[in-house]
């Protein structure tokens, strides 16, 4: 069964029945939508900046090191700009989250759940006649499936609370998502893959290709969950909002300063290996760290 999950969920008596069945259980929080969203744009707006970046660069005629270090500092500027609001997004959605787990850690049939019969006092709004109560009747049925109400909630409060753990501690999105949503960086590598070819570069070409395969599906996804976790340790709301802004602003910078230094890094081993060499290992590199930090 699919969930799309809400803050409000776990308070709707009929919902909260649906989610007993942990096994077939897809739970889909609505607030992904706008976080993927807002990491497309993020990675469109990050590929726009490197255009320009290159093409006023190369007008320059720096040399390779110069020309890395204002590549770096330039593309340093998405994530201060864009990656906050993706990280408040995150953090509020990790907030919900643990609220929703505590909601369901200490479910009562009778206090946490809402239903429409019983919020119109069972008076039909337009009729005015009188109505069921659904409570009272799968009350009656969550006792005769369950034993009790009191051992259903017990499987709520055991069981779904750990489903919502299991799913959403480890993994803040489904990693096909968070390639989906990083698609931008593999058409910035077409046109000048298709030069590399009809210039006959064909060395150059599979290398260029293999960077860009390796940075979308390997390197930004190990590193947006390396910041996407720290943003988790430091969820908690502050009580200004002026705080909790500057919080994610301060987070932003780390990871621009970690993306200067991986984009440095990248330099160093073209120097010390020749640019093809020296960027094959380095993209190889970038592969197992996204399988080191995936699988943990
Ligand atoms: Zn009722």
């Amino acid at each position: 069964m699919l969930v799309c999950w809400d803050g409000t969920y776990a308070q709707r008596l009929w919902c909260v029945l649906e989610m007993e069945d942990d096994k077939a259980l897809i739970i889909r929080p609505v607030s992904w939508g706008p976080t993927v969203l807002l990491l497309f744009l993020g990675h469109w707006v990050f590929i726009v900046t490197y255009q320009v970046g290159v093409t006023f660069f190369a007008s320059l005629q720096l040399d390779m090191a110069h020309l890395w270090l204002a590549m770096s500092g330039l593309m340093a500027l998405p994530h201060v700009i864009i990656l906050p609001v993706v990280l408040h997004a995150w953090r509020s959605q990790m907030r919900g989250i643990e609220t929703v787990q505590e909601q369901l850690r200490r479910f009562d049939f009778y206090r946490d759940t809402a239903c429409h019969c019983c919020a119109v006092k069972h008076i039909h709004p337009q009729s005015g006649k009188m109505m069921l109560c659904d409570r009272k009747i799968l009350a009656e049925s969550v006792a005769t499936w369950f034993g009790s109400v009191s051992d259903f909630e017990t499987v709520v409060q055991e069981k779904v609370s750990v489903v919502f753990q299991e799913k959403f501690q480890k993994y803040p999105l489904p990693y096909v998502w968070m390639a989906a949503a990083a698609i931008p960086n593999i058409w910035m590598a077409f046109p000048d893959f298709g030069h590399m070819i009809a210039a006959g570069q064909y060395t150059t070409a599979a290398a260029h290709a293999y960077g860009a395969l390796s940075w979308w599906l390997a390197g930004y996804q190990a590193i947006l969950l390396l910041e996407l976790r720290l943003a988790h340790r430091l969820r908690r709301q502050r009580s200004r909002w002026w705080c909790d802004m500057l919080l994610n602003i301060c987070i932003g910078l780390v990871c621009a300063l970690v993306f200067v230094v991986v984009m440095m890094t990248e330099l160093l081993f073209m120097l010390a290996l020749g640019e093809n060499s020296g960027q094959v290992l380095y993209y190889s590199l970038l592969i197992v760290l996204a399988v080191a930090v995936w699988r943990r």
